[in-house]
């Protein structure tokens, strides 16, 4: 697959994998949308051109990325893998549930910003996601009426930490296993 500059320009800035790039060639754009899903996809080339600036990279909607990279910025965050993890903090006896791209470094930076007013966060466990924001809503939900937002200032701001839920470790554990697995 050669890509245009213009396209791997793109692909860099956005921190795309090449890897992650279709070749949509001679696909229609129902094709290639489904296609680029089941194998996970960021970006099709071999695209019909977009009519504002010529462009032939194309999200799995079929957007032009380069036109709007907004979309490909919300695609990426709802699509890419990552760790959905739980925290427990034995002080407060609350448990944060949340993604991220390393969920050992995660515990780190919670505990180092207070999340939620709390530093003794302890990483309970950790599983792989394919869809990392698709996850985290579907687990959030699940919790949701355990939830147990805090106040605690970052950056000098004050924010509401929304990831802290009343519940056992064993309940949120149980309640990703049951949806996820
Ligand atoms: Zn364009």
């Amino acid at each position: 697959m050669q890509l245009t500059k213009i396209q791997s320009n793109f692909i860099y800035r956005h921190g795309i994998d090449v890897a992650k790039v279709f070749d949509a060639t001679g696909l229609s754009k129902t094709e290639y949308g489904e296609l680029m899903k089941e194998g996970g996809y960021v970006l099709a080339v071999g695209v019909t051109r977009c009519r504002k600036g010529n462009h032939s990279l194309r999200t799995r909607a079929g957007h032009c990325a380069i036109c709007n990279p907004a979309s490909i910025a919300f695609q990426s965050r709802q699509e890419i893998s990552g760790d959905l993890y739980v925290l427990y903090s034995s002080s407060k006896r609350l448990v944060k549930v949340g993604v991220a791209g390393d969920a050992e470094e995660r515990v780190v930076s919670a505990n180092k910003q207070s999340y939620g007013n709390v530093d003794d966060w302890k990483l309970k466990f950790t599983v792989k996601v394919n869809n990392a924001g698709q996850a985290e809503k579907i687990i959030h939900d699940a919790l949701a009426k355990f939830k147990k937002p805090r106040q605690f200032i970052k950056d000098g701001q004050y924010v509401l930490a929304q990831e802290i839920f009343s519940c056992s470790i064993k309940h949120a554990i149980a309640a990703i296993k049951i949806r996820l697995e």
